[in-house]
């Protein structure tokens, strides 16, 4: 008889036992697809699960608070953890396991590598973050390698973090299709985050300005506006609106992440980071194109 914990997607902690049940999946010649997050799901990372099932046949979802690519003042223990709720999630998008190793099992005692990618972390969240996507690239890495899905799936939310994945399964030449997902937004636009869940009632009653601001900002460039001007303009009006400290908002080539001055001439978007309270948002949008 089918009770709820019967309703949970079966879970592994091991490399050795996921890679046993992928090796089941390869038997039967079936193809897999990989979700990398950190857990706390919502909306946004099902989003990823139900493409992932239109890719593959079978679904692994990871979850894995990854220490690595956390400051050492930023959240990782305050960082939400609810596996029970995830399993009944990544179940009811279609997934079909969960990965979820312990700390110990991704970097056991005497771990001492780190996968460093140049030029596409420059800026952005790589000069507010330091470290944090050396901590990303090591752990995606070792996601892509432990599980050798036929294609893995992340969210433009990350943008830069979508591109970083891409330089490094290119350069080190992995065998796995890298497929990014559109940005999914609550309501009144604000993009899902599992750290929207840290934002008080009063902020979160304005946080989506934020993305208006960002939207704004794009469409003054579309029309014309000098991107430096552009973005100016969107760090007083957040300071005006009441967010905190705006750790960068740029215009930046979409697929290089160079930085664009005056008017940009190849697909570009405005990427944007922000306080609300303690929180910090990232967002970004793309100028010239009816996607928000
Ligand atoms: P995280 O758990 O925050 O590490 O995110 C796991 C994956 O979900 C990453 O590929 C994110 O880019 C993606 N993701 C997070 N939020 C969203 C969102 N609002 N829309 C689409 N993808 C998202």
């Amino acid at each position: 008889m089918a009770g709820p914990a019967a309703r949970a997607v079966a879970t592994v902690e091991t490399v050795a036992d996921l890679r046993a049940r992928v090796a089941e999946w390869r038997a039967d010649g079936l193809t897999v697809g990989l979700v990398p997050t950190m857990g706390a799901l919502h909306e946004g990372h099902l989003s990823l699960i139900r493409r992932a099932r239109m890719l593959a046949d079978q679904v692994v979802v990871s979850i894995f608070v990854n220490p690595t690519q956390f400051g050492p003042h930023e959240d990782f223990d305050a960082y939400p953890r609810t596996l029970e709720q995830d399993r009944f999630r990544v179940r009811m998008a279609g997934g079909h396991l969960v990965y979820a190793p312990t700390v110990a099992e991704m970097y056991p005692r005497g771990f001492s590598t780190r996968v460093t990618v140049a030029g596409v972390t420059e800026g952005l969240c790589g000069d507010a973050r330091p470290g944090h996507f050396d901590g990303v690239a090591t752990v995606v890495t070792k996601l892509l390698l432990q599980a050798l899905p036929d294609v893995a799936i992340f969210g433009e939310k990350d943008w830069q973090q979508l591109t970083v994945i891409r330089r490094l399964v290119r350069d080190l030449d992995i065998p796995v299709k890298i497929d990014g997902a559109p940005i999914q937004r609550e309501q009144d636009g604000l993009a899902m985050s599992s750290r929207n869940a840290y934002l008080s009632d009063e902020d979160r009653g304005f946080a989506n300005y934020f993305y208006k601001t960002l939207r704004k900002v794009a469409e003054d460039i579309a029309g014309g506006r000098d991107a430096d001007h552009a973005c100016a303009w969107g760090v007083s009006e957040l300071g005006r609106i009441g967010f905190g400290a705006v750790d960068y908002l740029e215009v930046r080539d979409a697929e290089t992440l160079e930085p664009v001055q005056g008017a940009p001439e190849r697909p570009a978007r405005v990427f944007g980071a922000v306080f609300l309270g303690k929180t910090r948002l990232i967002d970004n949008v793309a100028i010239g194109s009816a996607e928000g």
